[in-house]
């Protein structure tokens, strides 16, 4: 899932604070399981942004609203249209893919970003989430045990240890273990050790920004 978290109060509050009539918009997706713009976090939000704006004398209005994914149009379109005479801005509790859908499809609306997006990861525990996947469109999985090396690899290194490695740890961070170590012993349990002894792969490194077009789909659309 993608994991972010919300930005710090002052600098959203310094992001609103020339506006009076604010859409807080949660998304009930990937934020809202790693707890940071899902509906429970739109309520806390607004409830501050309103006590902020009490001590200050100032006069604001807050609207609550989520949608199921905001980076899906579809999800958001009925929400923004229906209200759209109500706000004067969206500050938007999505990752950076729906913040840019909202404002993609409502151009002449002002829309902020009220978390910021750290990566797309994996829960460890309750209140913590690590890196696993930088979408790099050619996945190595299968050939590493489930072990990601452009992520979990200080380096990125995609054919084996770099021979820095120190009881296990890796040499660019202490607190890491080293990603081919680990995917060493995964196939080594797996009994899939000859892996690592196949031809080097060569990456199809992705250009930016990345696009998938589905044809099949395209057509059922089309017809
Ligand atoms: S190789 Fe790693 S970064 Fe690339 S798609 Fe697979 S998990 Fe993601
Ligand atoms: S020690 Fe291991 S994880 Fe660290 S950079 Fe070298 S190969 Fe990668």
């Amino acid at each position: 899932m993608i994991v972010g978290e919300r930005k710090p109060m002052e600098e959203l509050l310094g992001m609103i604070e020339d506006f009076e009539r604010i859409l807080v918009l949660g998304c009930k997706g990937c934020v809202t399981v790693c707890c940071a713009g899902g509906p429970k976090e739109v309520k806390t939000l607004s409830t501050l942004i309103r006590m902020d704006r009490k001590q200050k004398g100032r006069k604001v209005i807050t609207i609550e609203a989520s949608t199921e994914l905001q980076c899906e149009p579809e999800s958001i379109r009925p929400i923004l249209e229906k209200m759209a005479n109500q706000y004067d801005v969206v500050l938007s509790m999505a990752c950076g893919a729906g913040v840019q859908t909202v404002a993609k499809l409502f151009p002449d609306k002002l829309v902020l970003p009220a978390l910021n997006t750290n990566f797309t990861g994996i829960a460890e525990e309750h209140g913590v989430w690590t890196e696993a996947c930088l979408a790099c469109g050619d996945c190595v999985l299968g050939r590493t045990a489930g072990i990601c090396p452009v992520t979990l690899c200080a380096k990125g290194l995609l054919n084996g240890p770099c021979g820095g490695a120190s009881e296990g740890k890796c040499e660019v961070s202490k607190d890491q273990p080293c990603a081919w170590q680990e995917i060493y012993h995964a196939l080594k349990r797996l009994n899939r050790l000859h892996y690592l002894k196949q031809k080097p792969q060569v990456k199809d490194w992705p250009v930016h920004p990345g696009r998938v077009v589905r044809e099949d789909l395209r057509e059922v659309e089309t017809t």
